[in-house]
């Protein structure tokens, strides 16, 4: 199928803007073999190349193109499909945007046109090549060292274990996350997630259990969390715990329950944030609404967990604010890659700034996912990059050094 892709880059300080034209001529080469036609923008800092040809060649070129080392900070802006190739000439052509007059620019790149149609002003692919060649979206191009800028620099004066006292028995457990600011080399939060005793995760806990068994023992399991979380020493830190909506919607006395075993444990309201994902939701939205009031009333922080996957969208934050937004792992992965992923984030980012309410991402792994987020403001974390999570502990957080010269 007839593929189109478009990316953006920026060139590396190294590589002398007039050996441009002998690398295209050396890419248009493989193109042509390839069958892939298209027309590469270059504007003395930044390219940007439009693909187009079989799939498999698209993506076979495009990934040699993200391996080479004249550029950096390659980001896929589109991908779709079409019937008939924008740029059908053999190979590739170098269109450099500092040769043109400003007003012409555009229509410059638009006369190397092959559709046979005219080519129309509204088609998606243009208008990324409008909005490239007018620059408007160059505040959005975050520019971020490569990975190995930074050493990961394990501390382990934070670790810390606990056992269960002994009075409480139960067939669950927990392994403790941090949530960290890890250029302030902070600890913001500790998030409890649920294990079973013998140290398998969620899933094999709530496998087997039924109808309202599932919110029953979600909520009992908060029990273990609250011990745990105090002799572990959580100290001022926040403790992050997750419930099922539908947990505090079902149970009655769930919220008095909860803010019992807060106190039992040397705990305060104030320091426990609830995080809730998902989809029942939806469906007993004012009775769910009414609990969030109840939790807040007591103290209790909210946060929407999962935020951008699947359920837990914008709707849920136009019926009640929380105080926390955590960005899907689903969108954090490779953010710094992907273009659609770095829109939507934004958007959260923009819109919880607006809200006045804080952003985490979860499931940071690699360094520049990191960056590219606290480049675009995020400065709460949650990943296997700083810590994975400890059964019964607090694990050592890895802390980022910058290394010097590069
Ligand atoms: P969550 O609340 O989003 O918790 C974070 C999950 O991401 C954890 O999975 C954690 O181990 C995992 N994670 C953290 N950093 C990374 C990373 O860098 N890469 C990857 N790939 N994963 C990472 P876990 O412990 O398996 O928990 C899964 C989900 O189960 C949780 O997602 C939460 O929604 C749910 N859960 C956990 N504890 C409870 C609970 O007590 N009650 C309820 N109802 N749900 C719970
Ligand atoms: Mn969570
Ligand atoms: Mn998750």
């Amino acid at each position: 199928m007839l593929t189109t892709l478009i990316y953006r880059s920026h060139i590396c300080e190294h590589f002398p803007p007039h050996d441009l034209k002998e690398m295209v001529n050396a890419a248009n080469l493989k193109n042509g073999q390839a069958d892939v036609t298209g027309i590469l923008l270059f504007n003395g800092v930044h390219f940007f190349q439009l693909l187009e040809g079989p799939e498999e060649s698209v993506f076979n070129i495009y990934q040699r193109i993200c391996e080479d080392s004249r550029h950096y900070n390659v980001v896929e802006v589109f991908c779709d499909f079409a019937p008939h190739r924008r740029f059908g000439k053999a190979g590739m052509e170098l269109f450099d945007l500092r040769e043109y007059e400003r007003e012409e620019v555009l229509q410059s790149v638009l006369n190397r046109g092959t559709s046979k149609y005219q080519l129309i002003y509204d088609d998606r692919a243009l208008q990324f090549f409008r909005t490239f060649v007018e620059a408007t979206e160059k505040e959005n191009y975050f520019e971020i060292p490569p990975a190995d800028s930074w050493a990961f620099v394990s501390d382990d004066n934070s670790v810390q274990s606990a056992s269960l006292p002994a009075e409480i028995t139960t067939e669950c457990s927990f392994a403790f996350q941090p949530i960290v600011d890890p250029l302030a080399q902070k600890t913001v939060s500790l998030e409890a997630l649920i294990r079973t005793s013998s140290g398998e995760g969620s899933a094999a806990f709530f496998s087997g259990l039924e109808g309202d068994e599932v919110y029953k023992a979600d909520l009992k399991s908060k029990k273990t969390a609250f011990a745990l979380a105090g002799a572990i020493n959580v100290g001022a830190r926040t403790l992050s715990i997750n419930l099922l909506p539908m947990t505090l919607v079902r149970i009655p006395e769930a919220v008095n329950f909860l803010l019992e075993e807060i106190e039992v444990n040397g705990l305060v309201p104030e320091q426990i944030i609830v995080e809730f994902t998902e989809n029942e939701v939806i469906s007993r939205l004012e009775e769910f609404t009414s609990a969030v009031r109840q939790l807040k009333a007591a103290g209790i922080r909210v946060a929407i967990d999962h935020f951008g996957g699947g359920f837990a969208g914008l709707s849920l934050l136009a019926q009640f604010q929380p105080e926390r937004i955590k960005i899907n792992r689903e969108l954090i992965r490779d953010v710094h890659k992907s273009g659609p992923r770095q829109a939507i984030v934004r958007a959260i980012i923009q819109c919880c700034a607006s809200l006045e309410i804080m952003v985490s991402a979860v499931g940071v792994e690699k360094p520049e996912e990191w960056m590219w987020l606290e480049s675009a403001g995020v400065s709460h974390f949650q990943g296997h990059l700083f810590a994975a999570p400890a059964f019964e502990g607090i694990p050592a957080v890895c802390w980022p050094e910058m290394l010097s010269a590069m």
